[in-house]
């Protein structure tokens, strides 16, 4: 999917609430104001937001002109399963995936396999390719093929003694597979240092990956928001972007410090050659058109907030 230029993309999940619910469409319609190369739609554990990711992917595919890709995971799905979702996913013109494993359901520590189900996420892409060829026949050559498929990367966010950034090679070797499958591109999980991203990319390209590796991008601008992604993924927030939030003194000052420091990272990504940004936007579209604004890639259309 990425492009020439470098590739502006948003990442949505399903509404959660009859409030998120009534507000999507305006954020869906704000976002699609700047022209972006494509939505992402999120896929709850154990395919608990199936109809909903569905039902927002559709919405994205009628209402807007821009392509939407559809997270899914293999979590509590036999392959049988994932056949048929993917088969559906299909049907409501979707061509675009992010195969994803995907983490264990809440409360359950380690990751279990559905029985007759997948392990990894390379095993995904290969279910992709072969609905693929079923469905549209064996691509000629080396051109576009029906189905774009994404995968998973994790820069990692934590530094040796030195300061330099570390790297764990399972998670490239993980990569490496997932191309082999027959990815095309890898999303970043979130990270906050442009040197995470390079060294990353580093250590992927040396291992042998070619995938274009579009980093993902959270606005800095809510040390709530930073503190539960810390939780969820493990990624440390770096300690000194965390006080100067905190220690902002006014709400407005807080947002203005969080911007500066996202345009340093969208600024510092893209000097290190990253081919697109993938923005979370938390299903608001204020902060993230802002962070693109600031960074001058995009205008800020008005009453986006
Ligand atoms: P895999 O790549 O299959 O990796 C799983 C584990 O196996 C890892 O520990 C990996 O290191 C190891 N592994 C795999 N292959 C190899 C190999 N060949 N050699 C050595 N080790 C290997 N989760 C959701 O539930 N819904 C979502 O919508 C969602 N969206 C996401 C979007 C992005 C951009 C990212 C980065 C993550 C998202 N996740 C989502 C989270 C994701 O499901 C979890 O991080 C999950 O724990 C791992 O998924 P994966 O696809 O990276 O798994």
């Amino acid at each position: 999917m990425p492009a020439d230029s470098p590739t502006i993309s948003f990442e949505l999940y399903p509404p959660r609430t009859p409030k998120g619910e009534r507000e999507l469409p305006g954020t869906v319609a704000a976002l699609a104001a700047v022209d972006p190369d494509f939505f992402s739609v999120t896929y709850g554990a154990s395919g608990r937001t199936r109809e909903s990711s569905g039902a927002l992917l559709e919405h994205i595919l009628t209402r807007t002109d821009v392509p939407a890709i559809a997270h899914l995971t293999c979590v509590g799905a036999s392959e049988g399963d994932l056949d048929g979702v993917v088969r559906r996913l299909l049907d409501i013109g979707v061509r675009d995936v992010l195969a994803l494993r995907g983490d264990p359901p809440e409360g359950e520590p380690d990751w279990r396999p559905h029985p007759q189900g997948y392990t990894t996420a390379s095993e995904l892409v290969q279910l992709l390719r072969r609905v693929e060829a079923q469905r549209f026949g064996t691509p000629d050559g080396d051109g576009p093929r029906p189905l774009s498929i994404a995968v998973a990367a994790y820069p990692g966010g934590t530094f040796d003694a030195d300061g330099v950034p570390v790297v764990d090679p399972t998670t490239v070797q993980a990569l490496l597979a997932k191309q082999e499958a027959g990815a095309d591109y890898a999303i970043t999980q979130v990270f906050y240092d442009p040197a995470s991203y390079a060294a990353f990319v580093a250590a992927a390209r040396a291992a042998g990956v070619h995938l274009p590796i579009v980093p993902g991008i959270i606005p800095l601008t809510d040390p709530r928001r930073l503190r539960r992604l810390e939780t969820l993924t493990g990624v440390p927030v770096p300690p000194a972007l965390l006080a100067a939030l905190d220690e902002a003194p006014t709400p407005e000052e807080r947002y203005r410090r969080g911007l500066t420091a996202s345009v340093d990272l969208v600024h510092g990504v893209l000097a290190a050659g990253a081919p697109g940004l993938h923005v979370y936007t938390f299903n608001t579209a204020g902060p993230a058109l802002d962070v693109l604004a600031e960074a001058g890639l995009r205008p800020v259309p008005a009453d986006t907030r």
